[in-house]
């Protein structure tokens, strides 16, 4: 995974990016959003193992379907956004998963994250897969979990996923535009 990882990485940053995996593991990312989810700063400790597969029990056999039948019955506009049809409506009115979609914990059981549901979001699975792949596991390797790490989290307060009009956001984009338009001002 890591291989795959390190070459999308060079295939999107180029050479010039100057950004290594091992940034990544230490929390430096070139992007301040991912996927419409901000990178906030939070501890992710690992919880004993009877919390952690007790939560997860829970979630598979309460939580998930009580928050799909929530969705359902309060967001069907934002859902059919993300292209959940009256078939996949249906399912989640009976509590079930949708095909292709995912029910997210934003902060991992894993981390210490709870089955509220402000932890949770349904998302397609492909850009869920990349807040693991390209933004948590990378942090957590070779960590010892269970006494707590800082790390960068993907955060958003939604519940139903929308596709963000860029996949990346990154802190300078702003400050560049101005400091340029003010050089041009200045030329004037
Ligand atoms: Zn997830």
């Amino acid at each position: 995974m890591d291989d795959k990882f390190v070459h999308a990485k060079r295939a999107s940053r180029g050479n010039s990016g100057g950004l290594f995996l091992s940034d990544f593991r230490n929390g430096r990312f070139p992007f301040t959003s991912i996927n419409g989810f901000k990178l906030i700063d939070v501890e992710y400790k690992t919880p004993p193992k009877d919390i952690r597969h007790e939560r997860r029990d829970t979630f598979n056999k309460e939580t998930r379907p009580a928050f799909l039948k929530h969705l359902a019955a309060t967001k069907e506009k934002e859902l059919r956004a993300i292209g959940i049809d009256d078939f996949g409506l249906e399912l989640m009115r009976n509590g079930k998963s949708v095909p292709g979609y995912n029910v997210h914990h934003k902060l991992p059981i894993a981390g210490g994250g709870k089955n509220e549901f402000g932890n949770l979001i349904i998302m397609p699975i492909g850009p869920h897969d990349e807040l693991h792949h390209r933004v948590i596991d990378p942090q957590l390797k070779n960590k010892v979990l269970e006494n707590g790490v800082k790390i960068k989290l993907p955060w958003t307060d939604e519940t139903v996923w929308s596709r963000p009009a860029q996949k990346y956001e990154y802190a300078n984009a702003a400050s560049v535009v101005k400091k340029a338009l003010m050089n041009k001002q200045s030329v004037r």
